[in-house]
């Protein structure tokens, strides 16, 4: 039988605010444990939450980047369950009035474009954390401890429609959300640090059937790459199930990224298990029109936006426009160096190739490194004039980006600059020839690619520094070849 897979996912966005959801608290990642709490996000009796202005409008401006409706009132809800890092007994989220619904996001897979629909955005707060010691489960461990510094931490819950119908059309549409949280600057999508998190829910069918097969949904899928790597496991677990004559039992499965499997981790609450009821303590969040019109104003181009604008302003095609938008600070970047260098072709060449080459070598991202538009523009400028080879710009390329150093300092310190003197480069010329009768003879009586190992001499002669193109002529000129 053939069978289909039928895939949603909900991804948890951190966001960037200084201060946590309903208190002034601070949501700074990797400081001592519960030096970042106070009564409200710790849950004391009597306490009263105030609500951030600025989770709202993260929200708000999500929600206009992924083709949401804005609801003009919403609601925040009590989630009600017991859990030793949410002291409070519940969690506050919203349930039936969420401050965004109906988007949906393009993904494209194979050259062709694919719709998939956002059911819903909604703010919650982020529970504590569970630090197990002597092991890195509950199981094995002597002890557990609680940091409650992440608990009440704002998030955005971004809840897909079950349109994916694969494992790497999901991992697209999540590295699309990710691109769009991290160009709206309200999310910094880093999945190690746990400010972007994933759950799968899937199911499979018969294709060709429309009604839903019954659903698992697989929890701690913490990187692309095991979010596409969980779901063919899944997938292929189900398939496996049925057509071995067993059932899917509804399940939340956890994935274990360093052995590539998943076990079950319990059977699936229904929501009518939170007893979810509106939160008396909160009013409900009432958004008009003048206020979703200003955020829209301010939105920064978007990532498709901008792909398109570099494809027709700069004249690079698709894949390079798509390489140079992946990132904002990429993007930004390679239009700085534009505006110092209309060269957008040996940019993005540039940028595409050794750039790139060094960060994923030393495992960094260019906001990372010292390397400044000015400096990438001035290497590019001293190759077309001639001052530095290409050889000379991509050995000094490393160093330029440890130290933010100019390029010319950096020329000068390891003695690179090219040797452009005609007459110095004559007489390194005229020594080559000299040491090399059997070759020039060879190029006299017409072989011809004998002559590349006298440039080659040349520039050994010269530890790389001759320039090529003045070498080819000075062979030329003194051999009498026209
Ligand atoms: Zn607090």
């Amino acid at each position: 039988m053939k069978w289909e897979a039928v895939i949603g996912l909900e991804i948890h966005a951190q966001l960037l605010t200084e201060s946590k959801l309903f208190c002034n608290c601070s949501t700074k990642f990797g400081s001592q444990p519960n030096s970042q709490v106070c009564p409200v996000c710790t849950g004391m009796p009597g306490v009263l939450p105030v609500l951030n202005k600025k989770v709202v409008e993260f929200a708000i401006k999500l929600g206009l980047a992924t083709n949401c409706q804005i609801t003009p009132v919403n609601e925040f809800a009590r989630k009600n369950y017991f859990y030793p890092d949410l002291p409070k007994g519940y969690q506050i989220s919203q349930f039936d009035k969420p401050i965004c619904i109906q988007g949906h996001i393009d993904v494209e897979v194979d050259n062709k474009k694919t719709r998939i629909g956002i059911t819903r955005i909604h703010m919650e707060e982020d529970a504590g954390k569970l630090v197990h010691q002597g092991s890195d489960n509950i199981k094995g461990a002597t002890h557990s401890l609680v940091d409650l510094n992440r608990s009440s931490v704002p998030l955005l819950e971004i809840v897909s429609e079950p349109d994916i119908r694969s494992a790497v059309e999901a991992r697209l549409y999540a590295e699309k959300v990710k691109q769009i949280l991290q160009y709206l600057e309200i999310c910094d999508g880093n999945m190690e640090e746990g400010s972007l998190r994933c759950d799968a829910n899937i199911s499979i069918r018969p294709v060709g059937q429309t009604i839903l097969g019954t659903k698992t949904e697989v929890k701690n899928l913490n990187s692309f790459k095991s979010i596409e790597k969980a779901i063919n496991l899944e997938i292929e677990r189900q398939i496996e199930v049925l057509e071995d004559g067993g059932k899917i039992i509804q399940e939340t499965r956890h994935y274990n990224e360093a052995t590539n499997s998943t076990k079950s981790l319990r059977s699936k609450e229904e929501a009518h298990d939170y007893r979810y009821f509106p939160d008396p303590d909160l009013v409900p969040v009432a958004i008009d029109d003048k206020w979703i019109e200003s955020i829209k104003k301010e939105l920064p181009e978007l990532p498709e936006q901008r792909k398109l604008k570099f494809i027709n302003n700069y004249q690079i095609n698709d894949y390079d426009a798509s390489i140079m938008t992946v990132e904002k600070y990429t993007a930004d970047f390679f239009e700085a160096v534009i505006k110092l260098l209309n060269k957008p072709k040996d940019i993005a060449n540039w940028i595409m190739g050794d750039i790139t080459a060094y960060l994923n070598n030393k495992q960094l991202l260019l906001k990372q490194t010292q390397l400044k538009p000015q400096a990438l523009a001035r290497i590019i400028e001293l190759i077309n004039n001639n001052t530095i080879s290409g050889k000379i710009a991509k050995e000094i390329l490393p160093a330029i980006m440890e130290t933010g150093k100019d390029p010319e300092i950096i020329i000068k310190e390891k003695g690179l600059v090219q040797l452009s003197d005609e007459t110095e480069l004559k007489k390194i010329i005229n020594s080559v020839i000299n040491e090399n009768a059997a070759a020039v003879a060879d190029i006299k009586a017409g072989k011809m690619q004998t002559f590349g190992f006298l440039v080659g001499q040349t520039m050994k002669k010269t530890s790389g520094k001759a320039n090529p193109q003045l070498v080819n002529k000075i062979l030329n000129d003194i051999l009498g070849i026209s």
